[in-house]
C-alpha cells in the first residue's frame, strides 16, 4: 500500500482505498463505494469530494494520484487527469472465489491447485502514541505457508475488528502480550479448512480460529472451533455466537447476578457485548437502560434491541437524562467505555450495585491520565460506603469454561428471534485498518468485521 499525507491513498489494482475519514464517512451512510459496487472509475474526483463533503476543487488540491495508484504531487489539472484516466493497475493475483462449500471436488488435491501463492499479511509497522494512524500497520504479502505434519492451512474469510487490538498495539503492560513489531497483527477469524492433516477436521470446514489480519494461517487444531461444512452465518462466530457474545453473557450473569425487577445500565450499548448485555437483561427480566451515541444508535437500541430506554451520551443534559431514566437508581452497570459515562453513572448507582468492568474503550487512544483533580478517593468511599462490587474480566481467562453452555443458550435465543444481532460487514482485507481506527472512534454501528473473500 503506497501513503502519503492524510488523505485517500490509492487506486490500485482498481480498487481505491480510503483514508479513515473518507471511509468513516462513506461507512455511517452506507454507501461503499468501490469497483465491486460499481463506482465508475471517471467518477472519482466527484466520489471523493462527495464522501468528505469538500468541493471537487478541494479534493482535487489534496488527492494526488499517479498512473501506478501512488500519491503524487501536481497540479489540479493533471490531477484531474489523473484520477479520472487513470488506468487499471492489472489486477493484483486474484485469490480463488470458490467456497469450499459450493458444488464440486473438497479433495485436498483440488482444493490446493486453487490456492494463491500469496499471502496478504498486516504487521505492525510502529506502536501508535494515541490514535494508530495510516502508519501504525503495514500490508506485506509473503508466501502461503506450507503445512506441515499434523497441521491444517486455514484461510480466513471473516476477520473481526475488536476494541482490545489497540492493546496488543502498545508495549504496555496488559494482560496479554503486544504483538512485536513486524510480526501479523492478532485477531480472531472465521476460516476455512483447506488442507487437513489433523483428525477432526476436513477440507471445506469452516472453523473459528485466531488467525490474525492475513489471508492464510497454519494450525494444529488446538483453540479452534469446528462449525462443520456448512455454518447458516459463519460470521455470526465472530459476535453473538462467539467472543463478544459469551463476553455479554458470562459478565452480566456471573458478576451482575441480574434478578428480575432490577435497573440494568448498559454502555456502548448498540455494540456487540452492549447490545448483548441489554437483550439478556430483558429476558431476565430487567429494567434496562442503554447508552450510546447519537440519535440512530439510541433509535436502534430501544426499537430493535427492545431497551427500555437508551440515552444518548453525546446530548447535552446527558446526566439529567439518565438520572431520569433510573427512578430508582442503579443495581447493575455494565462498564464497556468508562470517562464522562461513568461519571454520571457513579451518583446513580444503588447499594450493592454490581459492576462487571468489561472494558474502557474511551480510554483506549488515551496519551495521559485525565485532567484533575484525582478523584480515586471519592470512589473508594463511595464503594465502601455503598458495598458495591467493582469486578474487572477477561472473557476467555474467567469464563472460557462456560463457553458450551453459553453456546447452547444463545443459540437458542437467537434462533428464536429473543436476541437481535447487527452486524457491519466491510469487504477487503485492505480496509480493516481504517476500519479499526473508525471502530475507536465509535463510528461502528453493530459488529464490525472485515470479508477477505467474496
Ligand atoms: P463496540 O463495537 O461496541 O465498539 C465500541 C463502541 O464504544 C463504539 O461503537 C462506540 O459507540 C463506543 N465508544 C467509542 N468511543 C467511546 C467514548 N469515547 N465514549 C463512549 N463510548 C465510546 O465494542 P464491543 O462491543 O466489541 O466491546 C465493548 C467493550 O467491551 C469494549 O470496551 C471492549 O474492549 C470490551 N470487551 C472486553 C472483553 C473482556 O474480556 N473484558 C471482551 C470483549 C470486549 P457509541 O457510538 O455509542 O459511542
Amino acid at each position: 500500500m503506497q501513503t502519503q499525507g492524510r488523505n485517500i491513498v490509492t487506486l490500485r489494482s482498481g480498487v481505491p482505498l480510503f483514508e479513515p475519514r473518507a471511509l468513516a464517512f462513506v461507512q455511517t451512510r452506507g454507501q461503499v463505494s468501490s469497483p465491486e459496487r460499481g463506482l465508475p472509475e471517471g467518477h472519482a474526483v466527484e466520489w471523493a469530494a462527495r464522501t468528505l463533503n469538500v468541493t471537487t476543487d478541494q479534493a482535487l488540491s489534496t488527492w494526488f494520484f499517479d498512473g501506478a495508484g501512488r500519491v503524487a504531487p501536481g497540479s489540479a489539472s493533471s490531477a484531474r487527469h489523473r484520477l479520472t484516466h487513470s488506468p487499471r493497475a492489472p489486477p493484483a493475483r486474484r485469490l480463488p472465489s470458490r467456497l469450499p462449500n459450493d458444488a464440486g471436488s473438497n479433495g485436498g488435491g483440488a482444493h490446493m491447485a486453487e490456492l494463491s501463492s500469496s499471502n496478504r499479511t498486516f504487521v505492525l509497522a510502529e506502536r501508535p502514541k494515541g490514535e494508530p494512524d495510516a502508519n501504525t500497520l503495514r500490508l506485506v504479502a509473503v508466501d502461503v505457508p506450507t503445512p506441515g505434519k499434523g497441521q491444517l492451512l486455514l484461510r480466513n474469510r471473516y476477520l473481526s475488528l475488536d476494541p482490545y487490538m489497540r492493546g496488543r498495539m502498545s508495549a504496555a503492560p496488559s494482560y496479554a502480550p503486544p504483538v512485536e513489531l513486524g510480526a501479523v497483527m492478532v485477531g480472531g477469524t472465521v476460516a476455512t479448512v483447506e488442507t487437513s492433516d489433523v483428525p477432526g477436521f476436513s477440507v471445506g470446514d469452516w472453523v473459528v480460529a485466531f488467525g490474525g489480519w492475513q489471508d492464510y494461517v497454519l494450525s494444529d487444531g488446538k483453540g479452534l472451533i469446528n462449525l462443520g461444512p456448512n455454518p447458516e452465518n459463519p460470521s455470526w462466530a465472530l459476535g453473538v455466537l462467539g467472543m463478544p457474545g459469551l463476553t455479554a453473557w458470562a459478565g452480566l450473569t456471573q458478576i451482575g447476578r441480574p434478578q428480575a425487577g432490577e435497573t440494568l445500565v448498559v454502555a456502548g450499548a448498540s455494540g456487540p457485548v452492549g447490545a448483548t448485555v441489554g437483550q439478556i437483561g430483558k429476558l431476565l427480566g430487567c429494567h434496562v437502560v442503554g447508552i450510546a451515541g447519537g440519535s440512530k444508535k439510541c433509535g436502534h437500541v430501544v426499537d430493535t434491541l427492545g431497551f427500555d430506554a437508551c440515552i444518548d451520551y453525546k446530548a447535552d443534559g446527558f446526566a439529567d437524562a439518565l438520572k431520569a431514566a433510573v427512578p430508582s437508581g442503579i443495581d447493575i452497570y455494565f462498564e464497556n467505555v468508562g470517562g464522562a459515562v461513568l461519571d454520571a453513572v457513579l451518583p446513580r448507582l444503588n447499594t450493592s450495585a454490581r459492576i462487571p468492568v468489561c472494558g474502557l474503550i474511551s480510554q483506549y487512544n488515551a496519551t495521559s491520565l485525565p485532567p484533575g483533580p484525582d478523584r480515586l478517593n471519592l470512589l473508594m468511599g463511595m464503594i465502601l460506603r455503598k458495598r458495591m462490587t467493582l469486578r474487572g474480566f477477561i472473557v476467555f481467562d474467567d469464563f472460557g469454561h462456560l463457553y458450551g453452555e453459553f453456546s447452547k443458550k444463545m443459540t437458542e435465543w437467537v434462533k428464536n428471534g429473543d436476541i437481535q444481532y447487527r452486524e457491519e460487514v466491510i469487504s477487503g482485507l485492505e480496509q480493516a485498518p481504517a476500519a479499526f481506527i473508525g471502530l475507536l472512534r465509535g463510528e461502528a454501528f453493530g459488529k464490525r468485521v472485515i470479508a477477505l473473500t467474496p
